[in-house]
């Protein structure tokens, strides 16, 4: 056999279009919440991927399902169905208020579906001027021309004018100012019950409550974009649930999949019938190969094992970042939900989280930031009690040399 091509991360500075900017080491294998990197040292997983692998690495029931599922059927496009995509199909319809799923391979693409189908719904309904979109600052919807333009981030949509018109932004939390943009015209509103990317911020019980009764006088679509707060990953199989408001469309992507591409829409059956045969698609979309992981996926997740061991294992991280925190006074808060726990830096060491997380990796832990003044923390649901004892312990090294 030929040797495989020899690459280092200087590889990547050589061939690779420099979108990201990857850590200096490359893992090459990964089992629970550990991975190793080519020179063999071991780091503590407390990223999973951007809060995609909920269950780990390497988790032997949802290998098994891959590996069956690609000695039978991978992909046949969709002129055909399949059973897989149709079981994942009921087992998210009968788990959530959707009465109707449409599958792509990503969050943007759930989300380009849900604000497509909301601008479609209005016109359907003779209502060519219904067209306003309505989301929030910081908000984070994806990377696509539309997405990119309806997240509240300008730095990552202004270089890419013009933009898909239509969308306005209002301050997240802000009732008073959403309800002053959101009226007849207003066909959308997006947002995400915990805003990720942009610092983990949880929504206040009564935004939500507030945009959902705006919704309904104004008939505008409510979306959530629960991509990341989704699967779990809150200790509720949705974060929706724990707030009482039912959204129109749920987007629904990352931990799905575990790392295998996947994404989809949930919405109700008077929605779905707006995206008629032919209106909207992809050609992966709902593919076997993908359906069969989440499925498998699925149905670890959506246990009370699984979910309330989410509840248990957010305190485990409380009290170790407290303990940290005592020691070394670093962080103004501590907040989040479940899983998803972001650590906001203090004035002094403001612009610092991405330095906090090169330095933890030195440490053999991996954390994530969400923006220069967030530490932003998404595990494996079932990290076990030990990885995160010593995950910590070398996470409070990097802190003391930060703070040294
Ligand atoms: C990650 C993310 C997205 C984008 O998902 P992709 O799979 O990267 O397209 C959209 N919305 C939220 C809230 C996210 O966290």
């Amino acid at each position: 056999m030929e040797q495989p091509i020899a690459v280092t991360r200087q590889s990547f500075d050589d061939w690779m279009v420099p979108v990201y900017a990857p850590a200096d080491f490359i893992l090459v294998r990964g089992e629970g919440s550990q991975v190793w990197d080519q020179q063999g040292k071991s780091y503590i997983d407390f990223a999973g991927g951007i809060a995609v692998n909920a269950l780990g690495h390497a988790h032997p029931v949802v290998t098994a399902a891959l590996v069956e599922q690609a000695g039978k059927l991978w992909h046949l496009g969709n002129g055909y169905t399949n059973e897989p995509v149709l079981r994942l199909a009921k087992q998210l319809i009968d788990a959530t208020f959707a009465d109707k799923v449409f599958f792509c391979n990503s969050g943007a693409e759930a989300n380009e579906a849900a604000l497509k189908l909301a601008r479609k719904r209005a016109l359907d309904q003779g209502n060519s001027s219904k067209n306003q979109i309505v989301a929030f600052n910081n908000a984070f919807h994806g990377r696509t021309l539309f997405t990119v333009s309806a997240g509240g981030q300008p730095k990552y949509s202004k270089d890419f004018a013009p933009l898909p018109g239509g969308i306005t932004h209002t301050p997240f939390n802000d009732l008073a100012a959403a309800a002053e943009v959101i009226g007849d015209h207003t066909c959308a509103v997006i947002v995400e019950p915990i805003q990720g990317e942009g610092g983990v911020l949880p929504a206040d019980p009564a935004f939500l409550q507030g945009l959902r009764e705006l919704c309904d006088r104004h008939d505008a679509v409510l979306i959530f974009d629960e991509v990341q707060t989704g699967m779990g990953r809150t200790g509720e199989l949705y974060a929706y649930t724990q707030y009482g408001v039912v959204p129109d469309v749920l987007t629904t992507a990352k931990a799905l999949g575990c790392g295998f591409p996947i994404g989809a829409m949930l919405t109700t059956d008077e929605l779905a019938k707006t995206l008629g045969v032919g209106t909207h698609g992809t050609t992966y979309g709902g593919n076997p190969l993908a359906t069969a992981v989440a499925g498998a996926v699925f149905s670890i997740i959506n246990t009370p094992e699984v979910l309330e061991g989410v509840k248990q294992r957010h305190q485990w991280f409380l009290d170790g970042l407290n303990k940290i925190n005592q020691q070394y006074p670093i962080f103004s808060e501590i907040r989040g939900g479940g899983l998803l726990i972001g650590c906001q830096l203090t004035q002094d060491y403001a612009g610092k989280a991405k330095q906090i997380t090169q330095l933890a990796n030195e440490e053999g832990v991996i954390a994530l930031i969400a923006g220069p003044d967030v530490v932003r923390f998404t595990p494996s649901l079932i990290i076990p009690e030990q990885d995160v004892k010593e995950g910590l312990a070398r996470f409070a090294r990097a802190v003391a040399r930060i703070c040294s």
